[in-house]
């Protein structure tokens, strides 16, 4: 029988008892349908995860508690930061999703000046993000999650960026050459800037060179705004993290 991982954003140890309420309780009774006796594994993405126990579903919440500590660890050794242009509503969805399942680090979804929607309106998503990243780090194993970071202005972003401790600055865009030249020294934390559907503007192109960002383009074809994170986090995982052959 599939035993649910369960997010929940708390303090644990073993033999404790959590109780779960709200939306994620109605899931969990009224979706997947759990009950007392029923097996399940929580975690609070700060390392490891619990072996647990259902031991009561009532009306207002389920109640779980904690038999074993597990410190297992399914995080990549690459920190990965994600600058994310707003999408639409199901391929931002989609983007997290991907994202999370491939391993990063934090997303920052920023605001690019190709985008219609305002800003009172994007900020309003947010918890919807929050959402989709703790159900996919649910599926997929997470033991950490992404850190989902308030939605930035791309300027903002990308002297942030440009003030932290990274190795690579790296804008997906279309208009760069396509380019392979390996780093001298293998990097460690990276961060990648993916445009929105009408991709990024000239002015933000320029102001992400003068920030440190070096423009990268992927293969040959245009890929989906959705589509562009999962494989530029799946290329980079490949060359330098989990996916990659070469020892770290
Ligand atoms: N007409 C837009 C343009 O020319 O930028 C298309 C934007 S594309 C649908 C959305 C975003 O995905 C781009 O801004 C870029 O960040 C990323 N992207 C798509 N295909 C890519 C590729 N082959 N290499 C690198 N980035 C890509």
């Amino acid at each position: 029988m599939h035993v649910p991982r369960i997010y929940v954003d708390a303090d644990l140890a073993v033999n404790a008892t959590v109780a779960i309420e709200g939306a994620k309780h109605h899931h969990l009774r009224n979706v997947l349908r759990l009950k007392a006796a029923d097996a399940a594994v929580l975690f609070n993405g700060r390392g490891g995860e619990y072996a647990a126990v259902v031991q009561a579903v009532t009306k207002k919440a389920t109640q779980i508690t904690t038999l074993a500590y597990h410190p297992i660890h399914r995080e990549s050794p690459l920190h990965t930061c994600l600058l994310q242009g707003v999408l639409k509503r199901d391929a931002m969805i989609n983007a997290l999703q991907r994202a999370t399942e491939l391993g990063v680090s934090k997303i920052i979804p920023i605001q690019t000046q190709h985008l219609s929607e305002k800003r009172a309106q994007l900020a309003r998503r947010w918890d919807a993000w929050q959402a989709v990243i703790e159900q996919s780090s649910e599926q997929c194993g997470r033991t950490q999650l992404p850190e989902l970071a308030p939605l930035t202005g791309f300027p903002e972003a990308v002297s942030m960026i440009q003030k932290a401790d990274f190795d690579l600055r790296l804008l997906a865009h279309l208009g760069a050459p396509e380019s392979r030249t390996p780093p001298a020294t293998p990097p460690q934390r990276i961060a990648i800037a993916i445009g929105p559907e009408g991709g990024f503007s000239d002015a933000e192109v320029t102001l992400a060179e003068a920030t440190g960002f070096r423009a990268y383009r992927l293969g040959a074809r245009i890929l989906r705004a959705e589509t562009a994170p999962a494989a530029l986090l799946a290329h980079l995982q490949t060359r330098f993290g989990e996916f990659s052959e070469a020892k770290r």
